[in-house]
């Protein structure tokens, strides 16, 4: 699980980072506004713990740009003492949750395990898209047209599902190899291009209209044509 945290006071990353770590999220930290949205866009994040007061731009302006581009990670806002209004400016912003300083370290490992709860697939475990579906049961795609169905691999089911969860966004063979293979290096950008065959060949398998297109220079997206 990767979480992002962002906040300046340096005692407290020290503090949270060591936390998180004992409870095995991957965290990364910025300590200013402008470098915790650079970081958040990427979407390569399960989760963002986001302080209101940062330097350059604060907690609400990053949230609400990053719901602006369509970035739907999950954030935690951290607010000030007392302060109601930061409660509802941070959920207008587009946060899922918030907490109030200082907080004890178990309400903030509670708080993250309920988002994380939250944003997985909802009850009946699928994830859709134009005319297929993610069975996590079964980790299966289905195609909703013709329903005809094919079990995927770990790592096709991983594509599909990050696509899915990123609809109408171009995802980079950079974010692929991150997300999927989880670190960088150039070696595995070939893996990325050859599971993604893999992935559009069972696509083609079920009849699906849902194609990975590859958008020239950029990356690729998810889409659905004709349906
Ligand atoms: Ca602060």
């Amino acid at each position: 699980m990767k979480l992002l945290l962002v906040e300046d006071e340096k005692r407290m990353v020290q503090a949270l980072s060591e936390l998180l770590r004992q409870e095995h999220y991957e965290v990364d930290s910025c300590t200013d506004g402008p470098s915790g949205l650079a970081a958040a866009e990427g979407g390569l994040y399960d989760l963002i713990v986001l302080d209101v007061m940062l330097p350059g731009m604060d907690g609400f302006a990053v949230a609400r740009a990053l719901r602006r581009q369509g970035i739907r990670t999950p954030i935690l806002m951290l607010t000030a003492k007392g302060g109601l209004d930061d409660t509802v400016e941070g959920l207008d912003s587009g946060a899922d949750d918030y907490l109030t300083k200082p907080f004890m370290a178990r309400e903030l490992l509670a708080r993250l395990r309920a988002l994380v709860r939250r944003n997985l697939p909802s009850g009946d475990g699928t994830l859709s898209f134009g005319d297929i579906s993610l069975d996590a049961d079964t980790a299966s795609l289905v195609c909703t047209s013709t329903s005809q169905n094919v079990r995927l691999s770990e790592k096709e089911y991983r594509i599909l599902e990050y696509f899915i969860a990123n609809q109408n966004q171009i995802l980079t063979r950079e974010q692929l190899a991150v997300k999927i293979w989880g670190f960088e290096n150039d070696a595995e950008y070939n893996k990325v291009e050859v599971y993604l065959s893999f992935t559009r060949r069972k696509l083609a398998f079920v009849g699906s209209k849902t194609v990975i297109k590859a958008v020239r220079g950029i990356g690729y997206e998810l889409r659905c044509e004709n349906v």
